[in-house]
This record gives structure tokens, C-alpha cells and sequence, in this order.
């Protein structure tokens, strides 16, 4: 059975391309390897872009003798496929990443964390005896953070922590841990195999190689892409649906990455250039707005939130709420100016609270919306909206990628 999206390579197809060969045996040591992902820029896929070189390093200089590394393929976003595809139909790729971050770090074992059933199973044909254990994840939105990762692969609840420390620090049973992004380990696969120049013959200096992006909305089928970081985003979304007219914006980078006016369709898809315009290209999922209102997207990606949210720090328990409330209301028509300058404070006072990027999620909302439509939030308080009446909010979000078998 076939992955449910297309998957397409756009310039250039390596995660796409025929899956590569082995590195010769014994392959390259430790230090080696480390300096391969460094030389290469191999950043992390899963949503802050951190270089993975620095997480190997502080992981291998630990004092402590045990260390672990997880793969983490828990893809709780709801606007990404792309580590399932990978998962699924690359698991090979991810486990040879893992197994050399593994070896770079010196890890005493090695684990993959999945909650996608067909993932698990496509991973357990592909493994080379127990080297690694794959462990499986409630499909929650929060439990791909990296602490509640470490929490539930050592048995406990797949719940945030308070942070410090992080799990390099002290991680799976006190023992510093490399988490890292199951794209992330593909592409360190591919700097190992392709060498540091090689792999950075795509992208951009500060953003080198290619990355899976998976589009979505704006009455377009869902597809995968596998694209180089510094195309233009136009370009993509032309690739997508033929033409970028009649986007009206898009959610950058997931859920987490706000409400991006259509200007941002000119943007180079590069880590700097989607931060300057106060986005990211966290996950590489891309929600394409055509004509949606930008308060009604709003509503239900906070309600999703708000759904998803552990319930365990105040932010969230009455910040989080707090902003789903009023912006349904809102698109409900049903809010008043007071609540909207209460949706304002929440938005800035979210920003850095709690256990997890939840509340900075709902911060990069509230803060999108006010910034790049601030009249239509001011119109929605002065009388209901036609385009929110054909969408009411939900929790299940409209805009999820439905990975539906065909
Ligand atoms: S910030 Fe919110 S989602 Fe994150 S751990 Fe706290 S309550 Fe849960």
C-alpha cells in the first residue's frame, strides 16, 4: 500500500531518490561523524532548526558513562506527514541516522518513538535484529516534546516537564539523551553518505540541503515535497497548485508558526528569512489559505490547542483557554472590545510560559492576527462573519492532513 499523499521531489530528490547505500563498514568513527554533521549544517527538521552537531557533541562530552539516543517520529502536528512518510517508506534511512548518532554519542541503546501503527510496523521489518527498540506513543500533540519523549519511553506519561534540564542534560533515566527529529536522522544519514560538500550543493549556507515540506489547503489536494531551503515559497505553492494566486495567506511552519500574509509567498524558504517575518519554518507545513478568514483559522487552531494542551500549567489552563474562548466568540460574533484587548494581553503575556512551546504557539497566533489583520479582528466585534458562518470552529481541525489509507 501506498503512502496516502504524493510524494515529489521539487529541484532536487534525495529523501525522495532511491533509498542509498550503506556506508562501508566499519563506517566513520564517533569524532567523524560529528564532524561530518557539522561540516554538513545538518539542522533539525522537527521545528526549531537547531544544529544537530552542537546536540551531538554536548550528548558524547558528558561525564556520565550511559547515554541514549530516540528517534522521535511522534508527528503530532497536524498540517505534517512528513515523518510518517519517512517512517513508513524510508525507515531504513531513519534507523541507519539513528544508528550512527548513536555511535557518535556513544549510546548505550537506541530508540524509536512512534505512534503511527503502519510506521512501527514498516520500522520492526527494517531493523537489524533488537539494536533498536521502538516504543509507541499515544498520538497527542504534546507528546513529541522532546521531555515528555524521555517521560514516556522510560515508562511514565507522555507529559512535558519543567525544563532544565533538557534531556541532553539529564534525559531517559537521568542519562543524558540525544532526542532527535526522525527527519533529522535521515538527513544526517545523508550527510554521512553524500559527504559535507555534496550535501550542501542545495540550499543556502545557513540552511543547507533539502527538507520535506507537506502542503495543504486552499482546495488543493495534500501533497509532500521534497524542495531545497531557499526556493522562494511561491514557487513551491506554484509547484503545488499551478499558480499562488488566490492565496490570502498561510500558516507557516505548522500550527506553531501564525498567520502569514500572501507577501510571505516571496519569502526564500531559509530558517532566518520565515524568523525576520515572525514565523518559522518549524515542521515544514505549510497550510494554504484561499479567501478562509484569518480570525476563523485562528479560532480553530486554537481550539486545537486548547484540546491538545496537558493541563498542567496555568498559562495554558487559563491563557490558552482564555484566547480559544474569546476568538470563537469572536468568530461567533459574539465578542465584545474588551475581549479583544484581553486576547491582545494574552497574546504577548503567553509568550515563554509553561512546560512546553504550547503557550509560545498560541502567542505566535494571537500575535500573527493582530499584527496582519488587525481591521478584520476589529470588524469581527462589530458585526458576524460571513466566512466564519461556514466553519464552525472545532478541535478537529479543518486544516489537518488526513493520512486516511486509499
Ligand atoms: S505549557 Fe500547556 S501544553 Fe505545555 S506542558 Fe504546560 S499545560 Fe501542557
Amino acid at each position: 500500500m501506498s503512502f496516502p499523499l504524493p510524494a515529489r521531489p521539487l529541484r532536487a530528490a534525495r529523501l525522495l531518490g532511491p533509498d542509498p547505500e550503506r556506508p562501508p563498514s566499519p563506517g566513520p568513527s564517533a569524532a567523524e561523524i560529528i564532524e561530518i554533521a557539522a561540516a554538513a549544517g545538518v539542522r533539525g527538521r522537527g521545528g526549531a532548526g537547531f544544529p544537530l552537531a552542537v546536540k551531538l557533541r554536548s550528548v558524547a562530552a558528558a561525564a556520565e558513562p550511559v547515554r541514549y539516543v530516540i528517534a522521535n517520529g511522534e508527528e503530532g502536528e497536524p498540517a505534517s506527514a512528513k515523518d510518517r512518510f519517512l517512517l513508513r517508506e524510508r525507515p531504513g534511512l531513519v534507523l541507519r541516522g539513528l544508528t550512527l548518532a548513536a555511535r557518535a554519542v556513544g549510546a548505550a541503546r537506541a530508540y524509536v518513538y512512534v505512534s503511527d501503527a503502519r510506521a512501527a510496523h514498516r520500522l520492526d521489518e527494517a531493523r537489524d535484529g533488537d539494536t533498536v527498540e521502538i516504543v509507541r506513543a499515544p498520538a497527542a500533540y504534546v507528546a513529541g516534546e522532546e521531555t515528555a519523549v524521555v517521560r514516556a519511553v522510560g515508562g511514565g506519561p507522555a507529559l512535558p516537564a519543567a525544563k532544565p534540564p533538557r534531556p541532553w542534560q539529564a534525559g531517559l533515566r537521568g542519562a543524558p539523551t540525544l532526542v532527535s527529529n526522525a527527519e533529522t536522522l535521515a538527513q544526517l544519514a545523508l550527510a554521512v553518505r553524500l559527504g559535507p560538500d555534496a550535501y550542501r550543493a542545495y540550499g543556502t549556507p545557513e540552511s543547507p540541503g533539502t527538507f520535506l515540506a507537506t502542503l495543504s489547503g486552499a482546495g488543493t489536494p495534500a501533497a509532500l515535497y521534497e524542495v531545497p531551503y531557499g526556493v522562494p515559497l511561491r514557487e513551491l505553492v506554484t509547484a503545488h497548485r499551478g499558480t499562488a494566486d488566490g492565496v490570502t495567506g498561510v500558516l507557516a511552519g505548522g500550527f506553531a508558526g501564525g498567520l502569514l500574509p500572501p507577501a510571505a509567498l516571496g519569502l526564500p524558504l531559509t530558517h532566518a528569512a520565515f524568523a525576520e517575518a515572525g514565523g518559522t519554518l518549524g515542521c515544514g507545513a505549510f497550510v494554504l489559505l484561499a479567501g478562509d478568514c484569518p480570525v476563523g483559522a485562528a479560532a480553530d487552531v486554537a481550539a486545537f490547542f486548547d484540546r491538545e494542551n496537558a493541563r498542567q500549567c496555568g498559562s495554558c489552563v487559563k491563557g490558552t483557554a482564555g484566547v480559544a474562548d474569546v476568538l470563537a466568540r469572536l468568530a461567533a460574533g459574539a465578542a465584545t472590545p474588551g475581549d479583544v484587548e484581553q486576547l491582545e494581553r494574552w497574546g504577548e503575556a503567553l509568550a515563554g510560559r509553561g512546560d512546553c512551546a504550547t503557550p509560545d504557539a498560541v502567542s505566535v497566533l494571537v500575535g500573527s492576527l493582530f499584527r496582519h489583520h488587525r481591521d478584520t479582528v476589529r470588524a469581527h466585534v462589530e458585526g458576524a462573519c460571513a466566512r466564519c458562518a461556514g466553519f464552525p470552529v472545532t478541535a478537529d481541525t479543518r486544516f489537518r492532513v488526513s493520512l486516511e489509507e486509499r
